[in-house]
């Protein structure tokens, strides 16, 4: 399968057909790592939903992508997907660290991602974490944070760990991903959103999904996102 163009429409037209570029609605057309396959067929993932199908194809060639999608609709492996065939095919180990960060405004929203992480990417050897605040040891997971590959957390312990967790390295990040990202671009989260941005590279791929589409300009330049592909999947009226 061919990357598609710059722009290219994927998902389902305004019409309810689908673009010429849609390509087939089945993962395995997809170039996706064997690993992947397998942990997607081993959850009895077959048929992408609209979201995946629309915006997987460019996510994969290393976009950024913002993308909106209704609750329900399957954003989830639309982004950790992407995420895995990065690192896999950087070849990322042990050595490297913190290869991607995915961002979730609740500790429940981050725990059930965390497990769909967990069991598609099974069959790669990365090692994830879940930070996020409550009763957790912060002090044993200090004592970790830097042998992670995958980062999952709410902005606030991410913070933390960035403040107080001794030589935490995040310079080689591949991917960036704001699940939810409306909620975590809201004003409640505005000061540690822009101190976690400012100590991350500029130079990755960021990935935002929500279910409504962010249009502040503003937002987007603080996210440095590069020449984002935009995506919206709607229900068929
Ligand atoms: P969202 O984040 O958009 O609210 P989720 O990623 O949580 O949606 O997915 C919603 C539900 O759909 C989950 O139960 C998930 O397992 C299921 N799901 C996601 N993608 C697929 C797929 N391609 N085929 C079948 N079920 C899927
Ligand atoms: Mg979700």
């Amino acid at each position: 399968l061919p990357p598609p163009p710059k722009g290219a429409p994927i998902g389902r037209l305004p019409d309810g057909s689908f673009s010429p570029y849609a390509g087939s609605d089945k993962f395995s057309q997809l170039p996706l790592s064997k690993r992947t396959k397998d942990g997607l067929a081993d959850g009895k993932y077959s048929k992408m939903t609209d979201i995946q199908r629309a915006s997987l194809p460019h996510s994969l060639c290393g976009r950024d992508i913002l993308g909106a999608a209704k609750t329900g609709s399957g954003k989830t492996l639309a982004f950790v997907i992407p995420v895995l065939e990065k690192l896999y095919k950087a070849r990322w180990g042990p050595e490297d660290g913190v290869g991607c960060i995915i961002m979730s405004p609740t500790r429940e929203l981050a725990g059930q991602l965390f497990e769909v992480l967990k069991s598609v990417g099974k069959h790669h050897g990365f090692s994830a974490g879940l930070l996020i605040g409550g009763r957790k040891d912060v002090d044993a997971e200090k004592e970790r944070v830097n042998e992670l590959n995958i980062l999952v957390c709410t902005p606030g312990r991410l913070l933390q760990h960035m403040d107080e967790t001794p030589n935490f390295e995040c310079s080689q990040l591949q991917v960036l991903v704001l699940d939810e990202a409306d909620r975590i671009l809201d004003v409640g989260f505005k000061k540690e959103l822009n101190a976690i941005i400012s100590q991350l590279p500029k130079h990755r791929q960021t990935l935002l999904f929500s279910a409504t589409q962010t249009k502040s300009v503003q937002d987007l330049a603080r996210l440095s996102l590069k020449d984002p592909e935009y995506l919206s999947v709607h229900e068929e009226s």
